[in-house]
């Protein structure tokens, strides 16, 4: 689509920016780690980088407990982390703020789970003094669990795990906590152990810039002795000798995930070792301040421009989800995309797919190898195809943007 006033040359010539909410952007070193002949899967230098990899792991989740890896998405490991968890007929409770926590509640339905779902909606937190009158509510302690989203993805929605932590205390509830980090991990700031959490989940794609492929459970201890008896556990599933592995195929129950470990070394080496993951949160923090501020400018005075969550102590740190009106997000993505070289997140979960509202919503992802020039570039094209498109918008925003990066 072109100005009628302005015809336009074709934008979008140079490297494509891949602004979704995973897979995110990789790092060349990563991509160029894993550009290798096949290794030697029984010794020598692929077992010994993994079993080296694992304290890694363990950091970045903030536990010096345990973690087992599957090869499979974020999808194998919520199931990974059900089959461990429970046995058939015990209860789950769910606590929703967007997509993902009802996912993953279907997930443990499906294999048997008897699962109560409490859902905030899709614009805010979840109302913590509910959760703890219902599990005080629990006298007999039928719950064993509660799981949730650090970050719903769709939503954009960032829980307050620690204070949930708190609330379960308060409720005298001895469930155990299980956190879905998928779209937080590496990106926001997350202390496992500290927080009192004994199940985290977490997958290659997003803020540990190596492609789709691999996914880890971390567990407490408490964890794994609560739940050594759970029988919706198989073979392949079962987190013990994956998490306490004897020889070196049991890591993976079978061969290795060979490449991406390259990759994943690399990444990992990157976060930890080099930038510091202090230093990872914050610059996620500086490029989400960036786009909250561009939001805020863009929808002054144009109130169907905003952000979907109010309140930016409850908004991730790795994803934005905002609302701009339906056509104009679909317009707006198909312009970026196609005339500028940036891709934005579809709006997911904030209406159906058929409805026409749903062209109303979009994501922007701010999540892994993602720098200044990146967010504020994005920013930019987003401005461009506003004007490009006739949507009205408040102005100042990259001003705006500019600003919150660099000043808080
Ligand atoms: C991406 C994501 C998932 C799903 O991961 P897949 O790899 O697509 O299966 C689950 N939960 C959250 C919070 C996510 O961001």
């Amino acid at each position: 689509m072109t100005h009628p006033n302005h015809p336009q040359p074709d934008l979008s010539r140079g490297r494509p920016y891949l602004a979704i909410p995973g897979p995110s952007v990789m790092p060349d070193r990563v991509l160029a780690a894993m550009h290798r002949a096949a290794p030697n899967i029984y010794a020598g230098a692929l077992p010994d980088m993994v079993a080296a990899m694992w304290p890694d792991l363990r950091a970045v989740a903030g536990t010096a407990h345990h973690v087992a890896a599957y090869i499979g998405n974020g999808h194998a490991v919520w199931e990974a982390a059900n089959t461990n968890l429970f046995s058939r007929g015990d209860t789950a409770l769910v606590l929703a703020t967007g997509r993902f926590g009802l996912s993953w509640a279907e997930s443990a339905r499906a294999l048997g789970v008897s699962v109560e779902v409490m859902d905030f909606g899709k614009s805010s937190p979840m109302d913590l003094i509910r959760v703890q009158e219902r599990l005080a509510a629990d006298k007999g302690h039928v719950i064993k669990a509660v799981l949730t989203t650090h970050v719903d993805t769709a939503s954009s929605i960032r829980t307050d795990i620690p204070a949930l932590r708190a609330a379960m205390t308060a409720a005298g509830h001895p469930a155990l906590l299980a956190v879905d980090c998928i779209a937080s991990f590496g990106c926001d700031e997350y202390r496992m152990d500290d927080w009192g959490v004994d199940v985290t989940v977490a997958a290659s794609q997003k803020g540990l810039m190596t492609p789709p492929g691999m996914g880890f459970v971390w567990f407490s201890e408490e964890a794994r002795q609560r739940c050594a008896t759970s029988d919706l556990r198989t073979p392949y599933w079962d987190w013990r000798a994956r998490a306490q592995p004897t020889e070196f195929w049991q890591y993976w129950d079978g061969t290795a995930p060979t490449h991406h470990l390259f990759g994943l070394r690399e990444a990992l080496t990157m976060i930890l070792h080099e930038e510091g993951l202090e230093n990872v949160w914050a610059r996620h923090e500086a490029l989400a301040r960036s786009v909250w501020a561009a939001f805020d400018a863009w929808g002054a005075g144009h109130s169907r421009i905003g952000l979907n969550v109010a309140d930016p102590a409850h908004r991730s740190r790795a994803v934005t989800a905002a609302r701009l009106g339906a056509p104009d997000a679909t317009r707006l993505r198909d312009w970026t995309e196609h005339q500028a070289g940036v891709t934005l997140g579809i709006g997911l979960g904030m209406a159906a797919m058929d409805d026409p509202a749903w062209h109303g919503y979009l994501r922007v992802a701010h999540m892994g190898h993602v720098n200044a020039h990146m967010t504020l570039g994005a920013l930019a094209v987003m401005e461009a195809g506003m004007v490009a498109l006739d949507i009205p918008h408040g102005p100042g925003a990259l001003d705006a943007a500019v600003r919150a990066m660099i000043l808080g």
